[in-house]
């Protein structure tokens, strides 16, 4: 028992979870904190803002007192009064997911890799997973009944690697999107028949943002229509340039189906495993994500956790998300129970109180009242976050000028391609002051427009700004639905000026092209004054007045303007219907035919989506 107790100790030794509190300022040392404004860092130093305001300017830097600084700067300022700049160590247990704890390089022992496969649709992505999962060598159980839980473990040569087997990037994208990254290396798929596809570019990108090296699998080698050379020539565009033409990409040909391959791909996984020394400390409580969850009828809420450091046991008490959990059982894909388990592995674990997200981190805790405690801090911090923010629909709403009732606070959620840009257009967001308004950024990720981000602007009435990305239809349905705003960007320019805009009331509507009719010209009068008269025939829909139009000829538009007139006898009319004659003239264009077809169309505000 003593020693039971004592290991457990040990395990809890380096992490700080219970009771922690603040600790006492040390003289002469300012915290940093990310975004810290001049005001912050006067008060850090228990200096006038002024002073602060007057050391900037003579590094050149002017700045009032809501403008937040660089890390460099600060440091720079700080030392001018003798202050050394700390980073702010958090230290609040309910933010576990924000705490890295560095292990003591001498407790890190190797772990397997955690490997995702990604790749255009059929490719292979899925038969590359089952013929792995059928290779298990020492299990002798190939073919067995399996489960799926989302992740599963082979073994070569006593060497372990961790499959995420839920292929696409879809469920990568999302991890990355919630901050966590749990992929050590991406298996590329690529058909020899078919070549670079706009999913293997997608997945290329995704992989590169995230720092993932990658391994090409050079898929259906076994027909006869597979051309390899191809596949790396187009890569080579990627920067995934094979060793043999002098780059650094492994490239492995295979046939999933066929099983050939299969071996010398796990092991290129297992050299670039050893190159990336993937290290990790089994002596501590356990910490990791949860790759999927639900609720199961019988067994109460089930999740998938990867353990990314740690040993996980039977009975601990963990914190996930934003519920907490005594571990009952622990399971493989292959109905194995364990009682415990080490980093990198993956295993479906019952006993937690309801069912957490795919994206949350787990963390082990000393007990279930410090658990329980935790969990109801985080749920009330995001109920709290949810609440916060008020009711939004879209910009133009908010924003409509003269409104006694409109919004002071405008929330975003930005989603975007890579962290840089995601960052640019945060802090620049940040900046932007209009009157009394303000932008309230509730999140910015990495990764795609998710169903999540979706749910998150419903509730907290935020719109969602995505830069370089582009949501799945099924989210944008999903947004329409619930009447949430996506606007998508490419250009930084481009957010700040709608953005500002917005918040001055101003913004533009989005106004789209529809064609309302067609009339057929059957006479044609010239007047001297008034230019051709296009004595039309309505065949479809209805031509009205001012309408933009569209001369056709033989169906090849000769002339687009606007209409000057639009007659019925000799009286201005709105607008004339299908079956009807009219006489129409068009600005600036008098070389009118008999036959042509006018086509007539309107702009039309469209809700941004
Ligand atoms: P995914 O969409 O990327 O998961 O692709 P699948 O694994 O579902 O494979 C798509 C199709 O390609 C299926 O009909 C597979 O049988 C076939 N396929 C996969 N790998 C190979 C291969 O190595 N050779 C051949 N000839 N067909 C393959």
């Amino acid at each position: 028992m003593a020693k039971k107790n004592k290991q457990f100790e040990k395990r809890m030794s380096n992490i700080p979870v219970k009771n922690s509190k603040e600790s006492t300022p040390e003289e002469n040392v300012l915290i940093y904190k990310e975004g810290m404004t001049v005001a912050e860092v006067a008060a850090g130093m228990k200096k006038s803002i002024p002073s602060i305001v007057m050391k900037l300017m003579q590094v050149g830097i002017v700045a009032n007192q809501n403008q937040t600084i660089d890390r460099e700067t600060i440091e720079l300022v700080a030392m001018e009064f003798g202050y050394e700049l700390k980073d702010e160590v958090i230290t609040d247990a309910s933010r576990f997911d924000e705490i890295t704890i560095e292990d003591d390089p001498k407790d890190l022992v190797s772990r397997p890799p955690v490997v995702t496969i990604m790749g255009h649709v059929d490719h292979g992505k899925t038969t590359l997973l089952d013929t792995i999962r059928n290779s298990r060598i020492t299990s002798g159980e190939a073919g067995g009944i399996t489960q799926h839980i989302g992740a599963y473990q082979v073994e070569k040569n006593h060497f372990a690697i961790t499959f995420i087997d839920t292929p696409g990037h879809a469920a990568f994208t999302q991890m990355r999107a919630r901050g966590a990254q749990i992929t050590d290396i991406v298996i590329l798929v690529v058909a020899a028949d078919d070549g670079v596809m706009p999913q293997t570019e997608e997945a290329i990108a995704h992989a590169q943002a995230a720092g993932c090296p990658i391994i090409v699998a050079i898929n259906k080698m076994d027909k006869p229509t597979a051309n390899p050379d191809r596949v790396m020539e187009e890569l080579t565009h990627f920067n995934l340039i094979p060793e043999a033409w002098g780059g650094d990409t492994i490239y492995v040909p295979i046939s999933a189906l066929k099983g050939t391959g299969v071996d010398q791909l796990l092991e290129m996984i297992q050299l670039t495993a050893e190159m990336k020394e993937l290290k990790a400390n089994p002596n501590r409580l356990a910490m990791g994500t949860v790759i999927e969850a639900q609720l199961d009828k019988g067994r109460g809420p089930i999740a998938t956790f990867l353990v990314q450091n740690g040993t996980l046991r039977v009975g601990d008490v963990v914190v996930c998300g934003n519920t907490w959990g005594r571990i009952r059982t622990m399971e493989d894909d292959r109905n194995h129970r364990f009682t415990n388990v080490l980093p990198s592995t993956a295993v479906s674990v019952t006993g937690l109180a309801s069912v957490p997200l795919a994206g949350d981190k787990f963390t082990v805790v000393a007990d279930e009242k410090t658990a329980r405690d935790i969990a109801q801090k985080r749920t009330y911090r995001a109920k709290d976050a949810l609440e916060s923010a008020k009711k939004a629909t879209s910009l133009e709403e908010l924003f409509q000028k003269n409104d006694p009732n409109r919004q002071k606070e405008l929330n975003l959620i930005i989603k975007g391609d890579v962290q840089g840009s995601v960052e640019a257009l945060r802090s620049a967001l940040e900046k932007l002051n209009v009157e009394d308004l303000k932008v309230n950024i509730i999140r910015s990720t990495v990764g795609t427009i998710t169903d999540t981000d979706v749910s998150l602007a419903e509730a907290s009435h935020a719109i969602i700004l995505g830069f370089n990305v582009r949501p799945m239809a099924s989210v944008r349905n999903e947004a329409s639905n619930k009447g949430v705003e996506i606007r998508l960007y490419n250009v930084i320019y481009d957010v700040l000026n709608d953005i500002e805009s917005a918040l001055k009331g101003m913004l533009d509507p989005v106004f789209e092209e529809v064609v309302i009719g067609q009339a057929e010209v059957r006479n044609l009068f010239k007047l001297s004054k008034v230019g051709t008269i296009a004595g039309c025939y309505v065949t479809d829909g209805v031509i009205e007045r001012g309408s933009l139009v569209r001369i056709l000829r033989d169906g090849v538009v000769v002339f687009e303007g606007k209409m000057a007139s639009l007659r019925r006898f000799k009286d201005d009319v709105k607008e004339v219907k299908q079956g009807l004659e009219c006489g129409i003239t068009i600005e600036n264009f008098n070389d009118i035919k008999e036959n042509d077809i006018i086509e007539a169309s309107v702009q039309k505000e469209i809700p941004r989506v």
